[in-house]
């Protein structure tokens, strides 16, 4: 199995907390970067070598800002050069601002069969400072014509540690959420990144971003507000109703082949990982040349401390015979292991070893501490 990632390098919006400075010449590039991103599927459909195709993700960016026609072009070129398993999770990232429903129906007859849509808060005071188009009402009723529509697999994403966010405006949030019965969630942390107005604003005190006591506290009540309602906590920032993980993420987790079209886009044939230039002008000017990526192999040691900071995010845990599998697990790291294990955050049993409730607001740090440097 293997999943396709589609990267569409357009945003209309500005978010204040948002470092990718999308191109905001859609109209002036977009048939030429959508046929370029046509070209790069057809350009790689030995890249995944006759695996059938079990996840198909459109994110970005904004794919729902493309039209019906552009989204045609990039998924037939997918059709016509991968084999898609009946049952593909086909998921598009989309704002609910792009959300009606002649856009979800084209959507639904393109094969779409999960929407991930970008909600981030239902308080329009956050919406406001995030400078987000869209308002809470529009989210709310996003949501609504989805399900309406026939999508069966929706997923929202919110935002926590926001600026002037209590535990109990953080408590609306997830209640809010709740009752919208959803099937998927995945709420992150805000993160204050370089270059963003979001990073100007905490510098000169016009924004104050919760401490890390607060956060953890909102990260427990949000584990278990989901859990006692019947989401599972499948990875450190995803949540599902059970048989709605995201299989695309899991996938990803679990070391397994993908392929990354567009600008930036990642890919991993099981020995090499590649990534393509982030530029969209030398994307599309340097895709015929095949001079756009550029790649490495995977040695031993870094397969080891991939397979441990991505399996301790998740509930599965890490393996330790798979672990062995790929290298000798050296005694320093076992001598962690044990450590971690005598201070409650991890625990081992029979040959997995697991993060605990209060290893997963250290997981990061625990990660590293298990690595091979
Ligand atoms: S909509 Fe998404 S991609 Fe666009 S600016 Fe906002 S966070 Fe960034």
């Amino acid at each position: 199995m293997a999943g396709i990632y589609i990267h569409i390098p357009f945003c209309k919006q500005r978010c204040s907390y948002c470092d990718f400075h999308f191109s905001t010449t859609y109209e002036k590039y977009k048939d030429e970067m959508i046929s370029c991103l046509a070209s790069e599927v057809v350009q790689r459909k030995d890249y995944l070598s006759e695996d059938e195709v079990t996840t198909l993700y459109f994110g970005g960016g904004t794919p729902s800002l493309l039209d019906i026609d552009h989204l045609s072009e990039i998924t037939n070129a997918v059709k016509n050069n991968f084999k898609l398993a009946n049952n593909c999770e086909f998921t598009m990232e989309t704002n609910p601002d792009d959300i009606n429903p002649e856009q979800l129906e084209s959507w639904l007859k393109l094969g779409v069969n999960r929407l991930s849509i970008g909600t981030q808060s239902f308080r329009e005071k956050d919406l406001d400072w995030m400078n987000r188009a869209h308002t809470n009402e529009e989210s709310i009723q996003s949501i609504q014509l989805a399900k309406d529509a026939g999508f069966k697999n929706v997923s929202i994403d919110l935002i926590y540690g926001l600026p002037e966010q209590s535990l109990e405006d953080w408590k609306d949030q997830l209640q809010q959420a709740i009752e919208l019965d959803v099937q998927h969630l995945s709420c992150y942390c805000l993160t204050v990144e370089e270059r963003t107005a979001l990073k100007k604003w905490v510098e000169i005190g016009k924004l104050v971003i919760p401490d890390d006591d607060v956060q953890s506290m909102q990260f427990r009540l949000m584990k278990d507000m989901f859990e006692a309602v019947g989401f599972e906590h499948y990875e450190i920032s995803n949540f599902a109703k059970p048989g709605f993980a995201s299989q695309h993420n899991s996938s990803y987790w679990q070391g397994e082949k993908y392929l990354g079209i567009g600008p930036s886009a990642h890919s991993f044939d099981g020995v090499k990982r590649r990534w393509n230039v982030a530029n969209n002008q030398k994307y599309m000017k340097l895709l015929s040349t095949g001079d756009y990526f550029e790649e490495e192999t995977l040695s031993q040691t870094d397969k080891f401390n991939e397979l441990i900071l991505t399996g301790l995010r998740t509930v599965r845990g890490v393996d330790l015979v798979e672990l062995q599998g790929i290298m000798e697990i050296p005694a320093s790291v076992s001598e962690q292991i044990q450590e971690a294990e005598k201070r409650g955050w991890v625990e081992v049993s029979g040959n997995c070893i697991k993060l605990t409730g209060q290893g997963w607001l250290m997981a990061d740090h625990i990660s590293s501490a298990f690595f091979i440097v």
